[in-house]
């Protein structure tokens, strides 16, 4: 009998940014764990996949992911959200904890893994709130949540801008070794303000967004981990300033990390062009000089993940004014090709760019994964780096098709996922 769990992975260019290790080998899992990876001989009872041409990386890890359940699940549910990580290689998604009701309790981390484990595409590793109902108000049991399985802690989705929460969600942090993720927005600035502040809001009429609602709270937030020496994570950041803030902040040794979305990479406010709302979100698409800040700050390790901040909405909540649109868009099925435009573009090598999509984010989480090293678990992204293909929001595979790389012409196709020996997504 074929052992489902087990598998051969005959000369791949294996990539695993972990160990700097770069070169063509085979890789043998055997019940669902890394056994062996060098030139090796295909046992008899293992299914063999030929890999000649692609690369072989560890399966993504993706720590911003959007699950809409429960609560939202007309937007995606659990099994269609890791199903659409499975197609774009991610083979463990952390997932924010703004579902209905909120992330707050054990129970509600308990009812997520459940879920992800019976649909069984991808790991799931659930984000607890920092505040209860996300209010901002009371802390959560980040001591419980931490023991039923919640690897961080974040009120994602809206700022957390009461500075005595946050300086005691910091206090915990270190005593539970978690790390608190911000979603750096000072809402007074942000207001009614929809897309980013500058002549491009201005010719269109639009309400804008300053830089500084970012670079203010960002700053805030480091004076608050210099008082209390917690660990501490921009979401999604976006504008130049507030990275120049963590890079200054990593200097002086403290535990501040950030995370950049791929749309915030390559795509600037001139992309929201005629009202697009799929170029929505917050923070807002900034502008080119910020992009660049943000490419440069990437190659220099500053910013150390890239990070989707996948968040699906159905088109009835896109198809409106463009002040009155939901926030955000899809992007687990985009991530590793945009990864790469920013790989042949010259930002940064291969190696780094794949550590920003599985190494460092598990790192950050505290996460066994994220490496292809013997006795980890067999979870491998193989593509076709050279492939070429265009975008289209019909042929994504979750529920939600608001992505902000409809019809781009991108490089580099996920051939096969591989979770813990078991091929859970397989293209053509
Ligand atoms: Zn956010």
């Amino acid at each position: 009998m074929m052992r489902v769990e087990s598998l051969f992975i005959r000369g791949a260019r294996v990539v695993d940014p972990a160990h700097a290790h770069d070169g063509v080998a085979d890789i043998l899992i055997v019940d669902g764990v890394i056994r062996e990876i060098g030139k090796l001989a295909a046992p008899a009872d293992i299914p063999v996949i030929e890999a000649d041409g692609l690369i072989a990386a560890p399966g993504l890890v993706d720590m911003h992911v959007h699950l809409r359940e429960p609560g939202f699940e007309y937007k995606e549910t659990i099994a269609g959200g890791t199903r659409a990580a499975a197609a774009g290689g991610v083979t463990s998604v952390a997932a924010m904890p703004n579902t209905k009701p909120v992330n707050d309790d054990p129970s509600v981390t308990g009812y997520m893994l459940d879920k992800a484990r019976m649909a069984g595409f991808a790991n799931l590793f659930p984000i607890g709130a920092i505040s209860k109902g996300l209010q901002g108000k009371e802390l959560t049991e980040i001591g419980l949540l931490k023991a039923a399985g919640c690897v961080a802690f974040s009120d994602d989705g809206l700022p957390l801008m009461n500075s005595g929460i946050m300086r005691r969600a910091l206090d915990y942090s270190r005593a539970f070794g978690a790390l608190i993720i911000q979603h750096a927005e000072d809402s007074g600035l942000v207001g009614c303000g929809c897309m980013n502040e500058g002549e491009v809001a201005s010719r269109l009429g639009l309400p804008g967004i300053p830089n500084a609602s970012e670079d203010i709270l960002v700053e805030r937030d480091i004076r608050l981990v210099e008082l209390t020496g917690g660990r501490y994570h921009v979401a999604h950041i976006s504008s130049g300033g507030a990275v120049a803030s963590v890079a200054k902040a990593q200097e002086k040794g403290l535990k501040v990390t950030c995370e950049a979305a791929p749309h915030h990479l390559v795509l600037n406010d001139t992309d929201v062009g005629d009202y697009d709302t799929n170029a929505k979100m917050a923070p807002p698409l900034r502008n080119k000089r910020d992009v660049h800040a943000l490419q440069e700050a990437l190659a220099r390790g500053t910013i150390g993940v890239i990070a989707t901040d996948h968040a699906p909405h159905e088109e009835d909540s896109k198809r409106v004014p463009f002040c009155h649109a939901a926030n955000g868009v899809v992007g687990l099925e985009t991530l590793l090709p945009i990864t790469l435009e920013l790989v042949n573009q010259g930002v940064l090598p291969l190696s780094k760019a794949l550590a920003a999509i599985s190494c460092n984010p598990a790192r950050l989480l505290g996460l066994d994964r994220g490496t292809l090293t013997p006795g980890c678990m067999g979870d491998v992204v193989l593509f076709d780096p050279q492939e070429q293909w265009t975008v289209t929001s019909q042929a994504l595979h979750g529920s939600s098709k608001n992505t902000a790389f409809a019809e781009r012409a991108v490089k580099g196709r996920v051939k096969y996922t591989v979770l813990a020996g078991r091929i859970v997504h397989q293209e053509g």
